[in-house]
């Protein structure tokens, strides 16, 4: 998608690669998709597990549907019902767990060493960071060269993906990520030379308040990008509806990170072909009022 709008507010010519309008709304079932076709037969046969209340479950879910195997969801117990709903209405298995008392991960990997089952993390993974890079690749492939791209970071497969797709076939091409500014973890990792953990951040970027980047994408992230901005939830608010309103659009606050740090001028795109990926759609539509 384009906007004349953006384009003018930006001085820039911008092309948006809409993931919220991808299967499971949201860039997510890239990964997930090519995960498990990358695992064998016999892998196959036996089932997948996740966990993850958000995008990649219903994603892992679709996958495993598509391609003929069985998906196990680790879901908090309080997880929305939305969400639990559309993750079972694609055929998965949802396991609960008590998110304050217990540890999700450990959790995960006893279940997938119990049943046999390929545990398919949501980015610290070779293909499924292979399979998000698609994104860009199509967004270059569609709109031609792009001087710059820019993407959402949360654990930093979506931008790591970017990051091999730049350097194979648009190596001119400036690579910029942006997260909440309540959780900037990636910024200060890149700045300190070492993956940074922090604490659970609170934002409505509920798809980016991860408490660190993962090891596989860290040095992709310091070889490629240029650099790492935040932006504030009351810019996401305030993307979301512009995107709504101007471009008719249902873009998740997490998905607006790049273009409301465009808005705020944090990243300098005077005169550029810019790439944004809209990287999901699955949004409360009450953050649409008031
Ligand atoms: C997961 C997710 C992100 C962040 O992707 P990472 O690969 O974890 O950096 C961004 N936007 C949406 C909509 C997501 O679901």
């Amino acid at each position: 998608m384009t906007s004349r709008t953006v384009d003018e507010q930006l001085g820039a010519t911008v092309f948006f690669k809409c993931e919220n309008l991808q299967r499971t709304g949201a860039f997510k079932f890239r990964g997930a998709f090519n995960a498990i076709s990358a695992l064998s037969a016999a892998q196959r046969a036996r089932g997948v597990a996740a966990f993850s209340s958000g995008n990649h479950a219903q994603a892992m879910a679709l996958a495993a549907r598509l391609l003929g195997t069985k998906a196990v969801i680790v879901m908090p117990r309080d997880a929305p019902a939305m969400k639990v709903a559309a993750t079972r209405g694609y055929g998965a298995e949802i396991v609960q767990y008590d998110r304050y008392t217990e540890d999700r991960e450990a959790i995960g990997r006893k279940l997938a060493s119990d049943r046999g089952l390929a545990l398919v993390p949501p980015f610290d993974h070779c293909d499924v960071i292979a399979g998000q890079g698609t994104a860009a690749l199509e967004l270059l492939e569609e709109a031609g060269p792009l001087d710059v791209i820019v993407t959402p970071v949360g654990g930093g497969g979506l931008l790591s993906g970017t990051c091999l797709v730049a350097a194979a076939t648009a190596p001119g091409c400036v690579l910029y990520g942006v997260e909440p500014a309540a959780g900037d973890d990636a910024r200060q990792s890149l700045q300190r030379g070492k993956i940074v953990s922090i604490p659970a951040p609170h934002s409505i970027a509920d798809g980016a308040v991860t408490t660190h980047i993962g090891e596989l994408c860290f040095p992709l992230l310091r070889r490629h990008v240029r650099e790492i901005v935040t932006a504030p939830d009351e810019a996401l608010r305030r993307t979301m509806r512009f995107v709504a309103e101007r471009m008719k659009v249902v873009v998740e606050p997490t998905g607006c990170l790049p273009l409301a740090a465009l808005l705020a001028g944090a990243i300098p795109v005077r005169g550029k072909r810019v790439g944004v990926v809209f990287s999901g759609g699955n949004a409360d539509l009450g953050l649409l009022a008031g």
